[in-house]
Order: C-alpha cells, then structure tokens, then sequence
C-alpha cells in the first residue's frame, strides 16, 4: 500500500508524542488520538484541475470556512460532481440558504464527505427526495436515508455542481469530517492537489496595547512594502514604538493561486518573537461548537465594521480554537524602553509557499495614556453571570465572551407605541458573543389580545429589526423580583433589546405569474418580510397548492424567490392555484387565482 501518511494531532497543542514516520495504528496517548490521515483514499469530487475559490476554515463572518470551495469548469452550473470513495448516503439536506442542496456519504474509513449548493442530485436521489417533501410538504427537508437504501461507489455522478443555498456563483462546497465528531477536517490534507506556487500576499500588520485584563487600546495598522523578499513598514522605518507594556499583534493576509483571481485564506502562520517561535495557527481541523470562537481569533470590530480580517496572533483566555498548536504567553509580548523585540511572521498556503514579515519593536517612552474603560457589570467570562432586576432577567452561561467584561448595562423607558418593555441596553454591538444567552424581559403593557404576535427584538448595524423569537413565561420560580409576565429569548448578540410585536404579514409578488400560463415553464414569487430572523427564529414559510393538491415549489433566499416548475405532463386546462407565506408570527398573505395552461 502506498501509505505516504500525513500525521495530525487534532485539538493537541501542547501533548508530546511519539511516532514512527511511516506508523499506520493510531496511537493513543493521554486519551487523545493522534490521527493518521489517508492521502491516497479519496479521489477528487470533481474532473477538471481544481481551482479554489475558498479555503478551510478561512475567515467568515461568525464562522470558519469548513471545507473547501471548488471552481466550476467553465464558470457555469453543470459539472458532474463524483462520489470521493465507496460508502453510503447517510444524509440528504436541502435548504433555502446554508449549504442549499446538499449530499453527505459516509465512508468505511470512518470520515464523511460533504458536497453543498449542488444544483440537482442524480435522479434516483432526486426522485426520492421529491417524494419526501411531498410527503412532508415542505421544500426544506433534511433526510437519514438507511445505510443499504443508496449503497456509492467511488467515482459514481452523484449531482450536478450547483449554486444554491447561500453561495454567490457556480461552485462545489466540499468537506471531509470525522464521521463520529462531525469534526470538519481540512480536505488538502488528504491529497486533493490544487495548483499554487504563489505565496501569500500581506497588505499589513496590526499593533495592539494590552493589559492584564485584555482590553484593547491603541491599536493601529502598519502598511507593508516588500523589499529584498521581505515585507517590511512601508514607512517609519523598521522599529516600531507602541505605548504599552504588553503587545499583541495581528495580519491581515490573503493567498493567491495562479489563473485565479480569488484570494483565499492561508494556511499557517507562526509568529516568532527575537527568533524564538511565539505563536502557531495551523488550519487542520475546527468544530463546529467552536466554530463562533472565531470572533476571538480575528479582530472582530475590523470584520463587523470594516469588512477586514485580522488574524490576532495572541489569545484571549475563552479562545480554545484548535487551530492554535502553539503559544507561548497566549502571544502577548512584554515590551519595555531599553530593549528591542524582533517580530517575524512567517505565513504559509498549503503548499508551503511562505512570505515572512519583519520589523521590530519597542515600548515608546512617551507617558502612557490607557483610556480607562467605564462599566457597571464586571462579568466573568469562566462563570456563570447574572444580571436580575424588576424589568429584566439575563443569564449568561460560562464562556458567553472570551474574556472577562467590563459591561455596561442598562433599563431604560422608551414610550414609542410599539414597544412594551423597558429597552435593555446590553454591551455594544462591537462585543462578541460566543453562545446563545437567556434572556427574559418583562411585559409592561403588552394588550392580551397581542400576545402571540410579540417577540423580543434588537437592531442590527443596519438598523433593522431583528426578531429573536418569544416564548411567554409566567414567574413561578423566581421569586425574588416582582411577579409578572415574561418573554424569554436567547439571543447571541449584544445591543438594545425589548418586546415589539408583528402584525404584518408578508410581502408576495409575482415574477411569473397571471392568467396565461400556457407558454411559460414556472411559476415565480418573490416573498419577504421586514423583519430579519435572528438566532433560532425560523425564515418565511409557504404552501402552494395547485388544483387543490400541495405541490412543492423550490426557495432560494438570497434571490427570495419560490419557483415551481411544471413538469411535463402537465395537464392543458383551466387550474387553480392558492400560494400562503407565513412569517414567524403566523401573520399569512394568501394568493388566489386560476391560470390556463
Ligand atoms: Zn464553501
């Protein structure tokens, strides 16, 4: 067997080991497995020369990239997408957004490949699936077939290469995960070939100050130029002054493929401090519960307000991200006046293409000016907080932020009509929020009648309403605050939030739609609501129903169009046709007509 194995450890920064270079056994150590990936087990999923438009666990908002994005051939849907190895289908998951049609095999070696925004799958697939939303009239399914119901060989078409779900073009979203975790693992590690000898290109570096409880002060980006190979400050000079007595510092870098205009996320970076290796971040694998974590890792107000990524190169004390496989200091850097610090990064594509940074830097003997940072709530981010009084109860579970928080709350009367709370201010938008919080806000004044159309809502940077859902509590266990009404949520962000209500239904044009249908192929709405679900708050849903009978009609919600297709057969005739969309507060708008075909 030409076993030319690769060996990983998954989630081990700081475990020592021990291997022989061509082992195959896996070997356990401390009860953690050292994982001996396959190279040569999985074909490619497509047959052209494979051109990456995303790469794993690249920067997204709130999220890593959990696999890999490939080109289609000719910048159009169609390509014939090939099962990776033998196995079975475990899943089908067909969704309006997210990874919108999407196939997953498990294979006997213990991992799952995962093909998303697919635009069909092959017809004995598709006609199972049509049966299933017929059955269960809904077009979002999502499908455990048996394991001997749809039985895969290696090299099997098991779709068409699509753009559904939450993808902008034609392209594959490919994954391999650990079958049992669900872990995604990174797929080049598995010998897919890509095509790169180009290194990564680096348009500058960010300095921060920090203190002994991490917060942030004067933070700045240093613009690069190359010279002799190496990116250096565009200007100032190689030595850098920062007013602070810690340091931590962070890139923005972005890699390149040749005959591709995209740039992808990169693959390592170490940072090391007077030439001693400081800080690793490697892009093995990830988790999907950690997956939020990433608001840790990267600059999170540049990301939200700026749109610019910023890998920190340093940690904060709630950031267990297992792509961080070496730190010393969790990346902070002493400073002081009479000494120097060499910084070098060195950032790597997966095929080893490296570009290096350097520059140097000390601690400016200017009188230190840390802004101090006003709160009233000092919240442990390794416990559980709670703040409790008589409009609001909030509970915070461990590891809600990733370090200890100064936090500035607040109960605040707003007579507008429509809201029926006191307003609570809770942090700033510009603070990250790992997980899902309760919260609970009393009902000041909300009419009886109204009572299943309310929810609890924030703004969003954009200033639309966010709806975080609402369930109705009465306050049988909490007896320490007044009785009332509650309505509990559980957001994941900060901000301002109380209890509104939603009364209108949703917006529903047609596109191709009206009395002569006899030479058209589809049928096609556009449907919305002003409102934006947020957390676990469902999206729009629909029926349609023609002649009476429930027919599916297909959801893509970043065009937020509904379309059904007729098929072939289709009867000539006068039809009748009944389209409803609710929103998540059950207000409907209904459609009704009759059409010739
Ligand atoms: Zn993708």
């Amino acid at each position: 067997m030409n076993y030319l194995v690769k060996l990983l450890i998954l989630n081990l920064p700081y475990l020592l080991f021990l291997f022989k270079k061509e082992t195959v056994e896996p070997v356990i150590i401390q009860q953690e497995k050292i994982r001996i990936i396959p190279t040569d087990y999985f074909d490619n999923p497509v047959h052209h020369s494979i051109q990456l438009a995303g790469t794993f666990c690249e920067l997204r908002p709130n999220h890593f990239h959990t696999g890999i994005d490939i080109k289609s051939s000719a910048g159009v849907q169609g390509d014939p997408i090939y099962a990776v190895a033998d196995g079975y289908i475990s899943r089908i998951s067909i969704k309006p957004d997210g990874y919108g049609n999407a196939l997953y095999i498990d294979h006997p070696n213990g991992y799952t490949s995962v093909y998303g925004h697919l635009r069909n799958f092959s017809p004995e697939l598709e006609q199972y699936v049509l049966q299933e939303q017929t059955l269960q009239q809904r077009f979002d399914v999502e499908l455990y077939p048996r394991k001997n119901q749809f039985p895969i060989n290696k090299g099997m078409v098991i779709a068409n290469m699509g753009n559904t779900g939450s993808s902008n073009g034609a392209h594959l979203h490919f994954e391999i995960r650990d079958t049992k975790s669900e872990n995604p693992l990174n797929p080049l590690l598995f010998g897919i070939k890509v095509d790169d000898s180009e290194a990564p290109g680096v348009s500058y570096f960010r300095l921060y100050g920090l203190n002994n409880d991490w917060d942030e002060f004067g933070a700045r980006n240093v613009l690069v130029t190359k010279r002799n190979g190496i990116f250096v400050p565009r200007s100032g000079g190689d030595t850098l002054r920062l007013a602070a007595e810690i340091a931590g510092v962070g890139v923005n870098t972005r890699d390149g493929m040749q005959n591709n205009w995209n740039k992808n996320g990169v693959y390592k970076i170490n940072l090391f401090v007077d030439d001693t290796l400081y800080y690793t971040v490697k892009m093995d694998s990830v988790s999907f519960f950690k997956t939020r974590m990433i608001n840790s890792h990267l600059d999170y107000p540049e990301q939200k307000n700026k749109k610019n990524y910023v890998h920190k190169c340093f940690s904060q004390p709630g950031n267990t991200l297992p792509i961080i496989i070496h730190q010393n200091n969790r990346g902070v850097i002493p400073l002081n006046t009479q000494k120097t610090r060499k910084i070098i990064f060195e950032i790597y594509d997966f095929n080893l293409n490296k570009s290096v940074i350097q520059f140097f830097l000390k601690k400016d003997t200017i009188h230190l000016k840390i802004p101090p940072v006003a709160f009233n709530y000092l919240l442990k981010f390794d416990e559980r907080n709670t703040i409790k009084n008589d409009n609001a109860i909030i509970n915070f579970p461990k590891i809600t932020f990733f370090k200890d928080l100064k936090f500035n709350y607040l109960s605040q009367s707003d007579m507008s009509s429509n809201i029926y709370s006191e307003v609570q201010q809770l942090g700033d938008l510009d603070i990250p929020v790992f997980g899902y919080y309760d919260l609970r806000i009393k009902n000041r004044n909300l009419p009886s009648q109204l009572r299943n159309k309310a929810f609890i809502a924030s703004c969003d940077d954009q200033n639309r309403v966010i709806n975080w859902g609402g369930e109705w509590q009465n306050n049988l266990y909490i007896t320490d605050v007044n009785q009332g009404e509650w309505l509990y949520a559980t957001p994941k962000a900060f901000g301002s939030f109380y209890i509104t209500i939603d009364t209108i239904p949703p917006t529903v044009k047609p596109v191709i739609f009206g009395r002569d249908m006899r030479r058209t192929r589809k049928i096609v709405f556009t449907i919305g609501d002003d409102i934006r679900p947020g957390g676990t708050t469902t999206q729009l849903r629909y029926s349609t129903y023609i002649d009476d009978k429930w027919v599916l009609m297909r959801y893509d919600l970043k065009s937020r169009t509904i379309t059904y297709d007729f098929p072939a057969n289709f009867p000539a005739g006068e039809h009748t046709f009944k389209l409803e969309v609710y929103d998540p507060m059950n207000n409907v708008t209904t459609i009704k007509n009759t059409f010739l075909k």
